[in-house]
């Protein structure tokens, strides 16, 4: 039988995990109980929906068998089982979408953090064993399949002769070392307590045959052994029992072992509620975002149980876009077994869970904003970015929800503030929130117009993420304050007299601004300004898309042709503006250099490209060589 190899990132992924990286060998005895459990799920929904399949759930169960002499342990479901295809896809790859970007030189705790994103799962074995074998028929097979692999090198799949439905997994322990004794796990002890440690809650019996000592004759201390099937795990689900029996760590196991993350959760959240539907509920917000978070893959959802009983592993229902990143198990026993996904999705109980559900999220972030701010902050970085887009999404029709949970760079503060913290503080006199957009921190720093109001002491609100002027363009106005973008045409600083003043000089060099526009043509006007401070030349925009908004669209596939109305402000106490007016008298071609040079500087100001670098090159060139 031809070995088959593994893809390419699947076997560094083993290689790493037979050097075994991970200090905690233990979780890989939970991974194949969690497989076993949830290919015990899968064959019981099976059998609520196809009547071809009899299941009687309380057959259901996990074996666990240890030999310490031929060193093997077993792990024994029948559940859905695997057909040959299944063994080779599920077990023949690891990384089953994305690419693993293994570098050089990477730290150890690097090397973790990206075998973490894709879960440890089945693979986790190897760390514990030199050869793995797993025989399986599937409940949509006639033949079973033996699939053999010794690690790296690759496996194979043979036909075997399994006859019950199900899965057997033996693994071969590795001998002990001087690093790490691996007969434990071929000792009764240490898998009772590992088993009580990660997989209490499973649902279905995981059992194993124990040894008890009877005393036989108290006089002469004699003792006999008798050997006996147990139930290792009490199978009560964590989110059954009462919160004072379940302990932070139990929490934090489970939501690590039920969603494959390496990191304990940045926040759960429990409750229990009565009334027109009854439910339970354990969510959890994960620390970081899933490897796949932001691609077209990730599903969101809350895994849905009927009293116990596993119906739907994602129900996306649950959960509005803005908080895909939860997750967790909803459990309510007003919702029928045997209902089609069609009438789950139409039915009230579950429309008014996933309503309480929705409002518990939020009221718990806010008060985590409220006691926490740090791990709120922390939060806020990863999934921030959800929570703006919930603002704008559906035409901004959530954003009063969601208002109170963004928060924004200051420029006062110099760390992120909510819009409530910002109103609070604006000056007397303050009409507006303003803020500026760009690419990052020290880019808007760098602005001209940010210039001028941060000298009238205004706090500004820094925006760098794409969806941030989207979120505030929706918000309209907080607290009857509206947003106002310093590099907005309308901004609107100056006193009266400033003003007449500059309206007097565009006034008088109308001719010379008509030209300087008919020549750029991209803008829609140029005029002098007593905005800019020390820079010579700014963009400012008309109307409600921005600069920032505009690189948005020119981002995305399909052109949309959305552009920002741009106007090029001069400063009119910049010797530039002089040197203009005299070129417009004395040399007109010399005035046109000008004029397309200071346009591109205010380009790149603005982070915009120049279409025609080589031209301007040149001009700049021409200019400073007289
Ligand atoms: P994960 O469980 O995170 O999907 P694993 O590497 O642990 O990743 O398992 C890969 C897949 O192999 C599972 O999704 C499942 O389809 C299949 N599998 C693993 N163990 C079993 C089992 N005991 N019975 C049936 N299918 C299994």
């Amino acid at each position: 039988m031809a070995k088959k190899k593994f893809k390419s990132e699947s076997k560094r992924l083993l290689d790493l995990m037979i050097n075994s990286i991970y200090t905690n060998k233990d979780i890989f005895l939970r991974e194949l109980i969690s497989n076993a459990s949830d290919a015990l799920d899968k064959l019981y929904y099976r059998s609520l929906t196809d009547k071809k399949v009899k299941v009687d759930r309380d057959d259901l169960k996990i074996e666990i068998a240890f030999d310490k002499d031929a060193r093997t342990l077993t792990i024994i479901d029948n559940g859905c089982g695997m057909t040959k295809e299944e063994l080779e896809e599920n077990l023949g790859t690891i990384a089953k979408s994305g690419s693993l970007s293994f570098k050089e030189n990477m730290t150890k705790e690097e090397k973790i953090d990206i075998i973490g994103q894709f879960g440890v799962g089945f693979y986790s074995a190897f760390m514990v064993s030199d050869k793995i074998t797993v025989t399986s028929l599937s409940v949509d097979s006639k033949d079973s399949y033996v699939w053999t692999s010794e690690g790296a090198d690759g496996y194979t799949i043979e036909e075997a002769s399994k006859k019950d439905i199900g899965t057997e997994i033996v693994l071969n322990i590795k001998e002990d070392s001087d690093e790490f004794e691996y007969s434990k796990y071929l000792d009764e002890y240490e898998l009772k307590t590992l088993i009580k440690k990660y997989s209490d809650y499973i649902a279905y019996p995981i059992q194993m045959e124990v040894t008890h000592h009877d005393l036989v004759d108290e006089e002469k201390k004699e003792y006999k052994d008798h050997k006996e099937i147990e139930t290792m795990n009490s199978m009560v689900p964590i989110w059954k029992k009462p919160k004072s029996e379940v302990s932070d760590d139990d929490y934090d196991n489970f939501y690590m072992d039920k969603f494959s993350d390496y990191d304990k959760p940045l926040k759960v959240i429990s409750s229990s509620v009565e009334g027109m539907t009854s439910y339970k509920s354990l969510l959890f917000i994960p620390s970081h975002a899933p490897y796949d978070y932001y691609t077209q893959e990730y599903e969101k959802g809350l895994a849905l149980y009927s009293n116990g009983v596993l119906i739907m592993e994602k129900c996306a229902d649950l959960l509005p876009d803005y908080f895909s990143f939860v997750k967790g198990v909803v459990d309510s026993e007003d919702l029928s077994l045997n209902i089609s996904r069609e009438l789950l999705q139409e039915s009230q109980s579950l429309k008014l869970i996933a309503k309480n559900i929705e409002s518990k999220i939020r009221k718990e972030l806010e008060n985590l904003m409220k006691d926490d701010r740090d791990t709120y902050i922390s939060f806020f970085k990863t999934f921030g970015v959800q929570l703006k887009y919930g603002v704008y999404n559906n035409f901004g029709q959530d954003k009063d929800k969601l208002k109170d949970l963004v928060m924004f760079y200051s420029s006062k503060h110099e760390r992120l503030i909510t819009l409530s913290e910002y109103v609070s503080e604006m000056k007397d006199g303050q009409e507006a929130i303003y803020y500026a957009s760009g690419a990052s921190i020290d880019k808007i720093n760098s602005l001209p117009q940010v210039e001028q109001v941060k000298d009238k002491e205004y706090d500004i609100l820094y925006l760098t993420d794409y969806v941030d002027e989207f979120c505030i363009t929706a918000i309209q106005e907080y607290d009857s304050k509206k947003f106002v973008n310093v590099s907005d045409g309308s901004l609107d600083l100056e006193s009266e007299e400033e003003k007449k003043e500059v309206e007097k000089v565009n006034k008088k060099n109308s001719s010379l601004l008509k030209d300087m526009a008919d020549e750029i043509k991209e803008v829609s006007e140029v005029r002098f300004s007593n905005k800019l401070k020390s820079h010579p030349v700014c963009l400012t925009t008309k109307g409600d898309v921005s600069i920032e908004m505009q690189k948005v669209f020119d981002a995305m596939p399909n052109e949309m042709g959305i552009k920002a109305e741009t106007v090029l402000e001069i400063n009119e106490k910049h010797p530039i503006s002089d040197k203009l007016k005299e070129l417009y008298k004395k040399d007109k071609d010399e005035f046109i250099k000008y004029t397309k040079i200071l346009y591109s500087e205010a380009k790149i100001i603005a982070g915009l490209p120049i279409d025609n670098p080589t031209e301007i090159s040149k001009l700049i060139c021409d200019v400073i060589s007289k």
